[in-house]
């Protein structure tokens, strides 16, 4: 049997950079409290758990001498100000790429646009960025979310960092026929898209991919959602003891991808049991 692992795959910048910032913050201060959970990988939070993690859910959980987390996907403003006061040490995980949507949200709505925000309204990092907004302001999921009998005075539009840009292209064409003045600014983040060009790639290479990643993790569903409508035999697991060993056999050639919140162990695992095959 062949192996072959899809490249760009696991770990985005913005995530690794985060849980780096986390082990660190960990090994100094013994007990670390993260609002929400920090990354979307069970495994992998209960890893970051014995090593002292604490995942709270709301900031008023956190006492005077707590150190926090402020995971990658960011946070609102009014928690962040109220955790800096409430926490004796704030380690601030937010991926830059988000602080970057989180500032342009800010100043659009300062300068007095209608900000749209292309995302998922219900997603964390949507809800962070919603939070530095004083102004008018909805989250749209798409071209068809468009009310085309509006009229709108002036529209600023940034993305939610994991969305694709033919759909942002799409909706901004849109709104140009329904305002005086429009602001884009492209606030997508390429990890999410460069790993689902990868696994596109791997498609066509192997006889079955194997997907490995957290089940709460929207982009390793979008992985399997692609390997499957490209029609390829497709296992998604969380860790290599999920895998059906008897589905490999008689494979000539399998794929492995990971999505963007998968860590290295969890690939490097299952790589190498496949391999030992
Ligand atoms: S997907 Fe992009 S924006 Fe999101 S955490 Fe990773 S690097 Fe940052």
């Amino acid at each position: 049997m062949k192996l072959v692992v899809a490249s760009p795959t696991g770990l985005c910048f913005g995530v690794r950079r985060a849980i780096e910032q986390l082990e660190k913050a960990l090994a100094t201060y013994g007990t670390v409290y993260a609002l929400g959970s920090p990354i979307h990988n069970p495994q992998e939070v209960a890893r970051l758990k014995s090593l002292g993690l604490e995942v709270i859910m709301n900031v008023n959980e956190v006492s005077g001498d707590a150190v926090v987390f402020v995971r990658a996907h960011g946070i609102s403003r009014a928690e962040l100000e109220e955790l800096k006061i409430k926490s004796r040490v704030m380690v601030d995980g937010t991926c830059p790429f988000v602080r970057n949507a989180q500032k342009r949200a800010e100043s659009l709505a300062s300068e007095g646009y209608k900000v749209i925000i292309l995302g998922d309204s219900e997603h964390p990092e949507v809800r962070g960025i919603l939070g530095y907004i004083e102004g008018d302001s909805c989250v749209i999921g798409g071209k068809k979310d468009v009310d085309n009998s509006a009229r709108y005075g002036k529209i600023g539009i940034l993305s939610q960092t994991t969305q694709n840009e033919a759909s942002l292209a799409d909706v901004v064409a849109k709104f140009v026929f329904l305002t005086d003045e429009i602001k884009v600014y492209n606030t997508i983040c390429r990890a999410t898209i460069e790993r689902q060009e990868s696994i596109k790639n791997l498609a066509g290479q192997v006889d079955g991919i194997i997907v490995i990643g957290g089940r709460n993790s929207a982009n390793t569903r979008k992985l399997v959602e692609i390997s499957e409508s490209l029609g390829v035999p497709t296992m998604w697991v969380e860790h290599a003891g999920e895998v059906d060993w008897g589905w490999t056999r008689g494979r000539g050639t399998i794929g492995v991808a990971a999505g963007g919140s998968t860590p290295d162990w969890l690939i490097n695992d299952l790589t190498g049991k496949l391999k030992r095959l």
